[in-house]
């Protein structure tokens, strides 16, 4: 027989993919899409993915090793994947690599230093001698992959640690900071030295005198169908005692007369309680005619961009269209951001599509994240049993759907379907287009305030465009009140931070008993602290930012690094105990609105407040529930809830969103305060929301304050067409790092100065970004713009061969080279 070689994946940034010779004994069983162990480097083991399996034979075929294992019965990735995965290393200008490692969860990317724990899980199962000796090692805390090889020796196989994993007595983690600890539960069963009914009979007899007991082994029998053909091997302890007066003590009793066996069992950890679906509601007319409209679109074009009001009821007509794709047995997937994924967006899709729905983000722990990988996979074998929809942020795109129908992505402006670091630096809405032509599924992008990319993909007909510009029930937008900040300073009509507009309506709601939110877009307690003698700013050592004061914690912090200084008591330069905090942090803020609202009940949504797990289910049901007045957030407070009772909004400095150094500032400040002006607004009052600037006249404030998203997105069409940016230009971004500002320097310019040479590229830089340094490490960007007329393939190559060039000179080779291909 021919000798087979496969191409494999490793999870590595070098290249994009290595040839492996397979052996004889694995050639049936070898299969794109399924993991196997191959050794790279000197002594290193992978988990790597074959990708294709040839007989033709390479080069350098002496060279080649041998797969040593396969991990997998089944592939865990599709074909289907792997050619998103291909556009995706092409288009970002990254490798397979690094699509490998953003896609596979942790748990099914084995490495040499990937470390592995016993579950603790106690249940009879047979082992085989290797599993034993392995077992054991682990018990003696050889946790690191590598090492507990070096000790089994030839005992040691990959297969071996595979068992162990799925009989759930080990599992594996990339890092050691959180172990992960499988969810057990009691379990009964019948003990297995009763082999007949006549057996049993005989236990009965021995209960003769212990009549609760007896009754209990009754209840067991009829809880399990014992006697019918269909019996269940065995019962949650707590489903046997649930609703009955027997106590545990009972079950303690028969388990001594070895009667029935208990023990733990790893239960699910996804919370597959079971809910009562609830029917989908109605449209009203306004959604019913966008859906009719939707589904017109779709006759001719892939895509659909949705705008729609915020509260106008998107997430309703996505339900519709997920109901109706899976009655035709597909799949949907429904991207959120990430923080967009709050309790109220999940409970409401398990109410109406109960288990069939499975939720996918980074919170969960690496075996949830496996378990739900493996459910995506498991639809197109047991479509019952399998997922059929997930909610996710933007990682989703990277599930084995089998049987795509549909992909939605709502809040698609966000910027947090956008990965910054490290590669592949991918925007999740655009994949999902990507994904909606290769698997023919249709795409919904849907926004109350969509990108300039989008709306311009809508407005050259590339896109299908739908606008639904009714709240839901008639709820009216907020009155929009611009208040002039810079003339109450000089008056000293201020109160702390607000103006005498935004103090008057808070004072009026509260008295009516509504709720109050205030955005301000820095947390800590001041953005920096100052010398009151010299003008001193401290900073952090290793970036180039001035430190945040946290009050509670009495410390400056870098919120780049998040490295931690004490607050010096006098200052570094001149000595001068005079210290003095400058500008509002959300945390100066909550103690000033306290200050001034003493009887409110008040509370802050932000990083510092939402770090621990269920803080931020816990703000969010306070303020549901009226238990808080007025909350005081960030950006966070900006994300897909909905209140009943919030009749005003106050954006307490709009300054700093307008006068940000970036060609997307406008675009941004405008989604960002409609966003929150969204949350105003009630069922039978219309809410309120107030503007603080202290540039009242500047012209976007005025386009904000009557709401017209048109209006500014023609003006920003003018300003993009003229200095050339996005949509009518592509963008792409390289980032030169280096320690030394020296070399960072040279390498930049030596860079720049090649990729001039395409003299149809437009080339700014290299320059110092607004943060030259973060972590010691120096930056200098190059911005390219493209012209969309030119062949963008060739384009890309162009660049990544001047970047090779410029990598491979040997005094350059310690430097990074970030592609940014669409920055954001
Ligand atoms: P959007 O995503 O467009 O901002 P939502 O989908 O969050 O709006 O809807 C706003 C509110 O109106 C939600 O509380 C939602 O439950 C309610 N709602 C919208 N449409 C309907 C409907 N057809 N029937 C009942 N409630 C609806
Ligand atoms: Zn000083
Ligand atoms: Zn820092």
């Amino acid at each position: 027989m021919a000798q087979h070689y496969a191409q494999v994946i490793l999870p590595l940034s070098l290249h994009d993919a290595y040839t492996y010779k397979v052996p004889q004994a694995l050639e049936n069983a070898v299969a794109p899409g399924k993991r196997v162990i191959v050794q790279f480097g000197k002594r290193k083991l992978y988990a790597a993915l074959v990708a294709a399996v040839t007989a033709t034979k390479p080069e350098n075929v002496d060279e080649l090793k041998e797969i040593q294992e396969i991990l997998d019965d089944h592939p865990v990735v599709l074909p289907k994947n792997f050619e998103l995965w291909h556009w995706m290393a092409q288009y970002y200008c990254c490798t397979l690599g690094d699509v490998f490692r953003a896609a596979l969860p942790t748990g099914l990317k084995l490495e040499s230093k990937s470390k592995v724990f016993l579950t603790g899980v106690d249940e009879e199962v047979s082992l085989s001698e290797d599993e034993v000796l392995m077992l054991r090692e682990i018990e003696n805390e050889t946790n690191i992959l590598a090492e507990l090889q070096r000790k089994l020796g030839t005992r040691f196989s990959y297969s071996t640690l595979k068992t162990l994993m799925k009989k759930n007595l080990v599992y594996a983690e990339e890092k050691i900071s959180r172990k992960y600890r499988p969810k057990t539960e009691s379990y009964l069963k019948l003990n297995s030295i009763i082999n007949s009914e006549k057996e049993l009979t005989d236990k009965f007899e021995l209960l003769k005198r212990a009549k609760k007991q007896e009754a209990l082994l009754q209840h067991f029998c009829a809880a399990t169908n014992l006697f019918e053909p269909d019996a269940l091997p065995e019962i949650a302890k707590k489903e046997l005692l649930d609703g009955t007066n027997f106590s545990p003590a009972l079950v303690k009793g028969l388990v001594e007369k070895k009667i029935l066996v208990e023990y733990q069992k790893q239960v699910s950890r996804l919370d597959e309680e079971k809910i009562d679906q609830v029917s989908i509601n109605l449209l009203n007319k306004y959604q019913a005619k966008a859906l009719e409209e939707i589904k017109h679109e779709f006759d001719t074009k892939q895509v659909v961009l949705i705008h729609g009001i915020t509260a106008s009821g998107k997430t309703e007509i996505y339900i519709h269209l997920i109901d109706e794709i899976m009655k035709s047995g597909k799949q949907a997937l429904y991207l959120v951001p990430e923080i967009a994924l709050t309790t109220q967006i999940i409970q409401r899709l398990k109410n109406v599509f109960g288990q069939k729905v499975g939720i996918y983000h980074s919170k969960l722990n690496s075996q949830e994240r496996v378990e739900i990988w493996e459910k995506t996979l498991l639809f197109e074998e047991k479509p019952d049993e399998g997922y059929q929809v997930i909610l996710g942020a933007r990682s989703g795109v990277f599930l084995p759907f089998s049987r795509l129908g549909l992909i939605i992505v709502d809040e698609e402006h966000e910027n947090s379907f956008k990965q910054f670091d490290p590669a592949p630096r991918y925007n999740a809405r655009d994949m999902a287009v990507v994904m909606g032509y290769q698997n023919r599924a249709k795409v919904v992008l849907g926004s109350a305030t969509p990108s300039y990319e989008s709306y311009y993909n809508a407005l050259t007909g590339k896109y299908g465009l739908v606008n639904l510009t009714k709240r839901h029930a008639d709820v009216e937008l907020p009155e929009i009140i611009v208040a002039d900040m810079k003339r109450a300073y000089k008056r000293k009509e201020m109160r702390s931070v607000l103006t005498p507009q935004l103090y008057e309506l808070m004072e009026t709601a509260l008295e009516n008993r509504e709720q109050v939110i205030l955005f301000q877009n820095r947390r800590g307690y001041s953005p920096f602290v100052e010398c009151f003698t010299c003008g001193h700013i401290p900073k952090c050592e290793r970036c180039d930012v001035s430190l945040t004061y946290h009050k509670y914690k009495r410390r400056l912090t870098c919120h780049y690094c998040g490295f931690s200084y004490q607050l010096p008591d006098k200052c570094e330069e001149c000595g001068s105990p005079e210290i003095k905090t400058r500008g509002f942090g959300t945390e100066k803020i909550e103690d000033e609105i306290k200050q001034l609202f003493r009887n409110a009940r008040v509370d802050r949504m932000d990083m510092d407040t939402t770090q621990s797990k269920n803080a931020f289910e816990k703000i969010v049901g306070k303020l549901e529930n009226q238990k808080t007045d007025i909350l005081i957030g960030t950006q966070m407070v900006t994300k897909g809830l909905d209140f009943d009772h919030v009749s005003v909004v106050g954006i307490l400095n709009a300054d700093n969103l307008i006068n940000f150094p970036d060609f997307r500032a406008h675009e941004r400040a405008f989604q960002l305060i409609s966003q929150v002006a969204g949350r105003a607004g009630r069922k039978h009052k219309q809410g309120k929301v107030v503007i603080q600037t202290t540039q009242p006249e500047h012209p976007l404030i005025g386009l904000i304050g009557r709401q017209n998203y048109k209006a500014t997105l023609k003006e920003q069409f003018e300003e993009r067409q003229l200095f050339k940016y996005p949509p009518f230009y592509r963008l792409m971004k390289i980032v030169v790092k280096h320690k030394n500002l020296e070399t960072v320097d040279r390498v930049a310019q030596q860079l720049a100065n090649l990729l001039r040479k395409n003299k149809s590229l437009q080339i700014l830089g290299p320059e110092f970004p607004m943060i030259s340094r973060i972590q010691l490490w120096h930056h200098k960007e190059i911005w390219i713009k493209i012209d969309r007329k030119l062949p963008l393939d060739q384009v890309k190559t162009g660049i990544m061969q001047a970047v090779k060039i410029v990598k491979s000179a040997p005094s350059n080779s310690s430097s990074q080279i970030n592609i940014d291909v669409d920055p954001f």
